[in-house]
C-alpha cells in the first residue's frame, strides 16, 4: 500500500484526530491545516485543529479558521485533546520542538499515532509515517498530494481547495519561487476545477493594508533600511516601541525582508524584530548563499536554503553586532 493510502486507512481507523503546525502560523501551516481538516471531514471524520498560537488576520477568514484551537488560549483544552488522540498530524514542520517549548512535552507525550508531512529539511525521527519532500514547495501541495495519491480526487471541493491554494501561494511569494514545479501547476489547475475562487484568495491576503500597516512598511524601508558595506546585504530592523507606535499586529512586518532583498545587487536581506525582550530573525537570500546554515549554528533556528530564521535572546543591538561580525565567515 502506498504512503498515501496508509495515511488514509490510519484516519479512518481513528476516533480522535488532532492536527498540529508550527508556532508563528502562516499561510502554509493554517492552509495545511484547514485543507486536511476539511479532507478528513469529507471523508466522513472528525478532526481538531490545534495550533501553538494565533494566526494573522490575513488568514482568519479562511473556512474552519474559528475552528483551530490555540494552546496560548486554551492550553488545558489542547493538552487534553492531545492525551486522548488516538491520531496526531505534524504538518510543515520537521521536529517537535517547532510547536514552542510551552507545547512541545504534550505533543511528544501524547501516546498517538504521529503523521507527519512536510517539506522542511533534516526531518526529526519522531512520526510513525514521515512524509517529507523538500523539493515541494509546500506542505499545502502535498495533502493535495495525499488526496490524489489516495484516490480521492473526487472529494476535492472549494473548502477544501482554499486554503491549500493559498498555503501554496503564500510559500511560493504568489508562484515565483524557484521551488513551483510544473506539478504546483496541475494541482492549481485542479484546485480551480475544484471550485476555488483564485481571485477572491488573492485580493483577500495582499490587499488588507491598515493604514497603521502600510506606514509602518514606509517607515521600515524608509528610515530602518541599511546597507552593509562591501556586502551585498541588506538589513532592516524594527524595535518593540517603533512596532507600537504602528499599532503593530501579527503579520504587518511579514515580507519586509523580501523588499530588502529586490534591492538591486543584493543577494542576502536580514530582518530583526523585537517582541516581548526577544529577537526574531528572518533570512532571505537569491543567488548562491544559504542562510539556513547560520541560523542553525548562531540563532537556534533553521528553515530553507533561501528562506530561514531564528531567535536571539540578547538585545537587539548586540544581536544586530553579532549578525554583522559573522558576515564575513557566513557571506564571503
Ligand atoms: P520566517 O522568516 O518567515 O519567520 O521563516 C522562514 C522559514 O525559516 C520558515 O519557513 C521556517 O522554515 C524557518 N524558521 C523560521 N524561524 C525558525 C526557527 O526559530 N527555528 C527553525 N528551525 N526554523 C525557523
Ligand atoms: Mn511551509
Amino acid at each position: 500500500m502506498g504512503v498515501y493510502n496508509e495515511i488514509v486507512e490510519a484516519v479512518k481507523q481513528a476516533d480522535r484526530i488532532v492536527i498540529t503546525s508550527h508556532k508563528g502560523p502562516d499561510g502554509d501551516s493554517v492552509g495545511s491545516s484547514l485543507g486536511l481538516y476539511h479532507f478528513i471531514r469529507k471523508l466522513g471524520k472528525d478532526a481538531v485543529v490545534c495550533h501553538p498560537d494565533k494566526a494573522p488576520l490575513f488568514l482568519t477568514w479562511l473556512p474552519g479558521a474559528h475552528d483551530i484551537i490555540l494552546f496560548e488560549q486554551e492550553p488545558d483544552k489542547v493538552k487534553r485533546l492531545l492525551a486522548e488522540a488516538d491520531l496526531v498530524f505534524c504538518l510543515d514542520y520537521n521536529s517537535p520542538d517547532r510547536v514552542g517549548s510551552d507545547m512541545e512535552p504534550f505533543l511528544s507525550a501524547s501516546p498517538a499515532k504521529k503523521i507527519l508531512i512536510d517539506h522542511h529539511m533534516h526531518p526529526a525521527d519522531f512520526c510513525a509515517i514521515t512524509v517529507s519532500d523538500t523539493a515541494v514547495c509546500s506542505t499545502s501541495q502535498l495533502i493535495c498530494e495525499l488526496i490524489d495519491g489516495s484516490g480521492n480526487h473526487v472529494l476535492l471541493d472549494e473548502a477544501i481547495g482554499t486554503p491549500i491554494y493559498l498555503g501554496i501561494m503564500t510559500d511560493t511569494g504568489s508562484f515565483r519561487f524557484p521551488s513551483v514545479q510544473p506539478r504546483t501547476h496541475e494541482i492549481l489547475a485542479e484546485l480551480i476545477r475544484a471550485g476555488v475562487k483564485h481571485w477572491d484568495i488573492h485580493e483577500k491576503v495582499m490587499d488588507t493594508n491598515t493604514v497603521d500597516r502600510l506606514q509602518l512598511r514606509g517607515y521600515a524601508i524608509a528610515d530602518k533600511l541599511e546597507l552593509i558595506k562591501d556586502y551585498p546585504i541588506a538589513i532592516i530592523s524594527l524595535t518593540e516601541a517603533e512596532l507600537k507606535r504602528f499599532k503593530y499586529q501579527k503579520g504587518d512586518t511579514d515580507g519586509l525582508v523580501n523588499v530588502a532583498l529586490s534591492i538591486e545587487g543584493i543577494k542576502v536581506a536580514a530582518f530583526f524584530s523585537e517582541k516581548d525582550g526577544q529577537i526574531k530573525i528572518s533570512l532571505r537570500s537569491k543567488g548562491e548563499y544559504a542562510v539556513n546554515v547560520m541560523c542553525m549554528e548562531q540563532f537556534a533556528g533553521g528553515g530553507h536554503k533561501y528562506a530561514s530564521g531564528g531567535v536571539s535572546f540578547e538585545p537587539l543591538e548586540t544581536t544586530i553586532d553579532k549578525f554583522k561580525k559573522l558576515i564575513p565567515e557566513y557571506f564571503a
